[in-house]
C-alpha cells in the first residue's frame, strides 16, 4: 500500500480549476518529486494532500484512508498527528523568536519530552549552523538558514511523511546542496518519505527515484527521474536544453 496517494484529485478555487483528474503515487520510503512551471498546480497538489484545501473531486488516500474527498476531510492538525510535516514555501519562520523556540514548534503536538530533546539535538547536529545561532531570531538569517529551520521544525514533528514546497527557492547553490544532502540522508538514515515540489528540475529528478510534472493543472508526464532526465520534452522545457 502506497504511503500517500492522489487518486483523480481535482481542486478548484472558485472558478479556477488548479487540479484536473491528478494521480499520484508516493510509495513508503521513496521520493516522488513534483515538477512544473509557475502556476502548475504544485503547491495545490500539497494542499490538497494535506487537507488545507478540501478536493472538488477524486480523493487522497494515507495510508490506504481516505483522508480528503469531496464529502470527507481530515483536519490538517489530525494529519501531523499522524505523521506528516510540511515545510511551505517562503518558509514562514516566526521572525521574533529563537531559532531553538521556531524547531520547537514544530513538537508542539507532542508530549515525549525526552525524544523532543533527542530530536532537537539530532537537527542541530544535521544543521550546526544552527547551533551556532541557537539564541538569535529567526529574522535575522539568511534564506538559507531559514529554509534549515523550515525543514528542522518539520521534522520536530517526528514526521513519516515529509512533503517540501521549492526548498531551493531564492538560495544560494551552496545552500541548495546541503539541502539537497541532508534530504537525501533525512531518506535514507531515518526512513522519512518525501514528496519533493520544485522548480529546479535537475536538484527535483537528480534526489527522487520517480517524478510527475505538472502542466496546468494536469499530470503531463511521469516516470522513473532518471528516465525523466533524459527525456527530450523534460530536457528542452525544464533542464534547460
Ligand atoms: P507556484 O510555483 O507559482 O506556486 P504552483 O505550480 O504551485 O505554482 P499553484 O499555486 O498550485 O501552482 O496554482 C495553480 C493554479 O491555481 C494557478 O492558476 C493559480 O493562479 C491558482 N491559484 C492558486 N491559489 C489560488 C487561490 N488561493 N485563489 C485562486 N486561485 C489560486
Amino acid at each position: 500500500m502506497p504511503h500517500l496517494a492522489l487518486r483523480q484529485v481535482s481542486l478548484r478555487y472558485g472558478e479556477v480549476h488548479a487540479l484536473d483528474d491528478v494521480s499520484i503515487t508516493v510509495p513508503r520510503g521513496q521520493i516522488v518529486a513534483l515538477i512544473g512551471a509557475n502556476g502548475a498546480g504544485k503547491s495545490s497538489t500539497l494542499r490538497a494532500a494535506t487537507s488545507l484545501k478540501r478536493v472538488t473531486a477524486g480523493e487522497v488516500l494515507l495510508e490506504g484512508e481516505a483522508v480528503n474527498a469531496p464529502a470527507r476531510q481530515q483536519p490538517t492538525h489530525e494529519l501531523v498527528r499522524r505523521g506528516v510535516a510540511m515545510v511551505p514555501e517562503g518558509r514562514h519562520v516566526f521572525p521574533y523568536m529563537s531559532i531553538k523556540d521556531n524547531l520547537l514548534m514544530g513538537a508542539y503536538t507532542r508530549r515525549d519530552k525526552g525524544a523532543i530533546a533527542a530530536d532537537l539535538e539530532r537537527v542541530c547536529q544535521r544543521f550546526p549552523r544552527l547551533k551556532e545561532r541557537f539564541m538569535q531570531q529567526g529574522s535575522s538569517l539568511s534564506g538559507g538558514e531559514q529554509q534549515m529551520v523550515a525543514i528542522g521544525r518539520a521534522l520536530m514533528a517526528a514526521p513519516k511523511l515529509l512533503l517540501l514546497d521549492e526548498p531551493s527557492l531564492g538560495i544560494a547553490p551552496q545552500v541548495v546542496r546541503l539541502i539537497a544532502r541532508s534530504l537525501l540522508e533525512i531518506n535514507r538514515n531515518e526512513g522519512i518519505t518525501i514528496v519533493l515540489v520544485e522548480q529546479n528540475s535537475r536538484m527535483a529528478l537528480a534526489l527522487s527515484s520517480y517524478a510527475y510534472v505538472l502542466e496546468t493543472g494536469r499530470v503531463a508526464l511521469e516516470g522513473p527521474s532518471a528516465e525523466l532526465m533524459h527525456d527530450p520534452h523534460i530536457r528542452r522545457l525544464y533542464l534547460g536544453g
